[in-house]
């Protein structure tokens, strides 16, 4: 019987046919949508045998929403994701000059997903531009509420631009040229810790090597650097007796799981040049933003990177593509479905069906190293075989 996943105090507790919802996106998204779903359907059969089961239930955003209800994000669908806990979409078309400035932040900010998750690791086959793509194995989470990024600004010119640029003036002293835009960047240390704290929880639990505080603190001390105090201090506090800041151990972390602290300018050279130093990522939203796209150009895949918005706190999440819609290939069945399919990936994991997750990874990497791949990768790769969304995930499904 379908039945909706449930937050427990030991966690999610999920339902051998958890209902989730889905958006399958704008543009190329229902091209991908209907590749991706045949994959996860058939890793769960053959993982678990029919025992388990996902129960999808589609949800409206976007221009199918906007056409059959004249509303971009219909509170039914909210409902659902608020609802069912954990859901996964396609990419949506940001509405120009709509009342939402973006669907897929308003949807973050509704269900306040925190962090965004970003794994990043290289695929055999898959096309970069670096030479040893295989030593990046990273996941980064991004801030997802805060930082100049949450859209508290003013226009230049506006009325409410001059009244706050007279109050700065009056109060503090602080003499900003009168045509200027003006951005808030708030930091808090709720904000901060809780993304910390999920970073720190999730690189124990996997196992992995450390955690790396990436900030701009040498310049901007009350936001960025006041992340990275926050940061330390949810290490000591929370996890002491596992974890350790980096400097206090002479490089000797023993077997616990060893905190640092990097300028962003200078991470970005050091993910270039020594990838295999860094592992789990924790930044604001901005940083987040750059690095997670520089990182997954690092592997190629920029094309098929996945990522998650959660609240592990409340265990909403909604996983998502990271491409747009790429709308001039829309209904062409062309595009690379890999970026939904990986991210079905992350929410079978985060369901703890980690054997359909292992498989799909396994035969998408599979069937990319065999030289099957869309036409991304094809212009990208001598001697492949180009494939279009569909007969891409029949290949995976071939594979599993
Ligand atoms: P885009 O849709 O990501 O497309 C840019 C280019 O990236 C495409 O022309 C294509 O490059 C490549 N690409 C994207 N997805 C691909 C896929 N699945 N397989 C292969 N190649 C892919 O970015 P955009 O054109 O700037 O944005 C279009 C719309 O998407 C806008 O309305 C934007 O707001 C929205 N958007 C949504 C999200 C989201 O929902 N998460 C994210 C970003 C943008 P080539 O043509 O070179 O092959």
């Amino acid at each position: 019987m379908p039945a909706s996943i449930a937050m427990g105090p030991e966690g999610l507790r999920v339902p051998d046919e958890p209902i989730v919802p889905f958006i399958e996106g704008d543009g190329t998204g229902p091209d991908i949508w209907a590749a991706a779903v045949r994959v996860f359907d058939t890793a769960v059969e053959q993982a678990y045998g029919g025992r388990r089961r996902l129960a999808w239930k589609e949800v409206l955003a976007g221009e199918k929403a906007f056409h059959e209800t004249g509303d971009w994000l219909p509170p039914a669908t909210l409902e659902a994701f608020r609802e069912h806990l954990v859901g996964i979409k396609g990419p949506l078309t940001t509405p120009v000059g709509g009342g939402i400035r973006s669907l897929n932040v308003a949807v973050r900010q509704v269900l306040d997903l925190y962090a965004c998750v970003r794994p990043v690791r290289w695929y055999r086959g898959v096309p970069s531009p670096v030479r040893h793509p295989e030593r990046v194995d990273m996941v980064i989470f991004r801030e997802n509420t805060e930082d100049v990024y949450s859209g508290m600004e003013l226009e230049a010119g506006s009325p409410g631009v001059r009244r706050l640029l007279d109050f700065l003036r009056d109060e503090f002293g602080w003499e900003i040229r009168p045509d200027s835009g003006v951005g808030l960047k708030p930091i808090s240390e709720t904000g901060t810790r809780r993304l910390v704290r999920a970073a720190l929880r999730y690189a124990l639990d996997q196992g992995r090597r450390s955690v790396t505080l990436v900030h701009k603190g040498n310049i901007m001390k009350f936001t960025e650097g006041a992340f990275r105090t926050w940061g330390y201090r949810v290490a000591e506090e929370e996890f002491g007796d596992r974890t350790v800041a980096w400097e206090d151990c002479g490089g000797e972390p023993g077997d616990r799981l060893p905190v640092k602290d990097a300028i962003a300018d200078a991470f970005l050279q050091q993910v270039l040049t020594r990838p295999e130093e860094h592992d789990v990522i924790a930044t604001m939203n901005l940083n987040g933003d750059y690095l997670s796209d520089a990182l997954a150009a690092q592997v190629g895949g920029i094309g098929i990177a996945p990522g998650g918005n959660i609240n592990y706190e409340t265990g909403h999440a909604v996983f998502e593509a990271t491409h747009g819609t790429a709308p001039r290939y829309a209904g062409q069945d062309r595009v690379n479905p890999g970026s939904v399919i990986l991210s079905g990936v992350m929410l079978l994991r985060y369901l703890g069906w980690a054997e359909a997750a292992a498989g799909i990874e396994a035969a998408l990497e599979a069937t990319i190293a065999s030289g099957v791949v869309t036409y991304d990768f094809a212009r990208l790769t001598e001697g492949a075989t180009e494939v279009g969304t569909s007969a891409f995930a029949s290949a995976v499904i071939e594979r599993l």
